[in-house]
């Protein structure tokens, strides 16, 4: 028998593993090599990791996830749990001591509330209560009169656009809890196997704290960036990609063409079913989106729209189809992010705008209670129409939106490929992502049964049960 005369030094070897891929073998953060069966002799390893007969995934992209906000859950009070008013009442009434200067909760899941409600915990001390969507809240009275805004909002309830008047009323976060919270969000993700993250709006105070991370080498995770707010796209006006070792991407911007439906701010092409006469709040004008693109094009930047009522996404698409060409469009591969209630109709023009559909399958399982109410029956055909979007050859991406909803990637079994080369496609990123060949990055996670054994990013163990 011959013997191999040549070897080849390698960083790491991953043997023993089962499924597709057996072994694995990464140099400098990339697959080198990687097959079935017994690793071959002439590997030479710097690092050898046994696998222990566990199955090797490529690593899960969340396309749809608020770093920051996941982070800071673990330091506020979420009252997600809450069942009733009263108990929400009983919680924050127990939050109130005499050295209370303010109070915010998130995560509300119930019922609308009142200012009656809310002032009965406080008369002196503002009070914000989150919606779990993130889209609106609710407050006192003494928060109404703080901002001036008592008269335009008399029910202490405001959606999307109109929380703006709360901004400076609210605690004033430091960097440091931005990187904390940012390392917390890390760890999670990084334990369900997921090494890569679409984090969708990122202001500009997390995004200079992420950077500051990266350049310490702090941060493991993939970050894809959507730009939001004045200060981080001016401070980034033309894309930045594969930075830190194609650690962090800033290519794309977040634009918010309606609310969410639990708040009734999404914007449907028909009346709310509970609500006559309401469809919902456009927060964008033709004007203002012409001329967003233009410049999103000119900079060459990728253009994610929150468009989650089914006029929402009409609109853009009537939009592009008037003022702009498919082909520009198609080279930045814009982004409509949840289509949840998305009308059949809009399907071949997102083909037409290789418009990508990004979804969160997960939302539609935990929306379901409450969303025949808002959509009524007939339209709940209209909710979650993913595989005709797939038939139609529209790309897909998913993801969670955590931490509106949880981000395990094994709840959403079946959808799972919108995590691989879904979510690679999503970010320009084929070529290094998605799937586990050579020449890619060594990203990937090794799984037993139930659980994430190991999560690995460029070659390096960055979490092991
Ligand atoms: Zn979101």
């Amino acid at each position: 028998m011959m013997q191999a005369c040549w070897e080849l030094l390698i960083d790491t070897l991953f043997y023993n593993g089962k499924g597709r891929i057996h072994w694995l073998a990464s140099s400098r953060g990339w697959i080198q090599d990687l097959g079935t069966g017994k690793p071959p002799k002439h590997l030479l390893a710097k690092k050898k990791i046994n696998l222990e007969g566990h199955e090797i995934f490529p690593g899960w992209i969340d396309s749809h996830v608020h770093l920051y906000l996941l982070g800071s859950k673990k330091y506020e009070l979420d009252v997600g749990f809450c069942s009733s008013q009263d108990e929400l009442l009983e919680i924050l009434k127990g939050e109130v001591t005499p050295k209370t200067s303010g109070l915010e909760v998130c995560g509300w899941k119930g019922s609308e509330l009142s200012l009656f409600l809310l002032d009965q915990v406080s008369s002196c001390i503002p009070i914000i209560v989150r919606r779990v969507d993130e889209h609106a809240v609710w407050v006192n009275t003494c928060l109404l009169k703080k901002a001036n805004i008592l008269k335009k909002y008399p029910t202490g309830f405001l959606a999307d656009k109109a929380m703006k008047h709360l901004e400076p009323f609210r605690p004033k976060v430091s960097p440091h809890e931005i990187e904390a919270a940012l390392m917390e969000a890390e760890i999670q993700l990084l334990s369900d196997g997921i090494t890569s993250v679409h984090d969708m709006a990122t202001e500009l105070l997390p995004l200079k704290t992420l950077i500051t991370l990266m350049q310490q080498k702090k941060m493991n995770l993939r970050v894809s960036c959507a730009l939001y707010g004045k200060e981080a796209c001016n401070a980034f006006p033309k894309p930045q990609v594969n930075l830190f070792n194609h650690h962090l991407n800033i290519r794309a911007k977040k634009i918010f063409i309606d609310g969410a439906l639990g708040s009734r701010g999404a914007w449907l092409s028909s009346p709310y079913e509970d609500s006559p006469g309401h469809c919902g709040t456009p927060l964008s004008t033709e004007k203002e989106l012409v001329s967003t693109i233009r410049k999103a094009l000119q900079n060459q930047f990728q253009l994610i729209f929150h468009v989650l009522g089914d006029q929402a996404s009409i609109f853009v698409l009537e939009i592009l189809n008037t003022y702009f060409s498919p082909k520009e469009v198609r080279d930045r591969r814009f982004r409509f992010e949840h289509l949840e209630v998305c009308h059949p109709k809009v399907l071949p023009l997102m083909k037409k705008f290789g418009i990508i559909a990004s979804v969160q399958p997960w939302h539609i399982v935990s929306d379901r209670p409450w969303l025949e109410k808002r959509l009524g029956k007939k339209r709940m055909n209209t909710v979650g129409i993913f595989d005709k979007m797939k038939k139609k050859g529209i790309p897909l991406c998913g993801g969670s939106d955590t931490p509106i909803e949880p981000h395990d990637p094994r709840l959403v079994k079946k959808f799972v490929h919108f995590y691989t080369v879904g979510g690679a496609y999503a970010e320009f990123s084929e070529d290094t992502k998605g799937t586990l060949e050579i020449g890619k990055l060594a990203d990937f996670s090794v799984r037993s049964k139930e659980k994430t054994e190991m999560t690995v990013v460029g070659g390096e163990v960055v979490y092991a049960r």
